[in-house]
């Protein structure tokens, strides 16, 4: 498998002129295009002197995307977003989360109130 005339794949980032044409611009970026194994592609705006990470979570499903267009990452098994409370629950049982929860609502309320007292 020598492949040497091959286009290189995802080389083609949009149209949009490349270097030159953009000087003068506050900060110079780069695009790098990530591929999740969903087959979205993501193109990720980075800072000329970041260097960009070989992996990225694909803004459209959670997964892990990589520059591989080739060999996205799989899918992990765990869910790709938790929410906060998701965690919270996970170190804590529910009625405990529940009490901070309450907890988190009462100083809210308390300070709310204090605002209002003070006006
Ligand atoms: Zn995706």
């Amino acid at each position: 498998m020598a492949g040497g005339g091959n286009a290189i794949r995802g080389s083609r980032v949009g149209a949009g002129p490349m270097g030159e044409a953009e000087r003068g611009e506050a900060a110079p970026r780069q695009t790098v295009t990530y591929f999740c194994s969903h087959d979205h592609r993501s193109v990720v705006t980075f800072a000329i002197e970041a260097a960009a990470p070989d992996s990225w979570d694909c803004p459209k499903c959670g997964l892990p995307a990589s520059l591989d267009s080739e060999n996205p990452p799989p899918a992990p098994k765990i869910e790709p977003y938790k929410t906060h409370l998701a965690y919270v629950k996970e170190r804590r049982s529910e009625t405990e989360a529940a009490d901070i929860l309450d907890e988190a609502v009462a100083q809210l309320r308390s300070r709310r109130k204090a605002g209002e007292i003070i006006f």
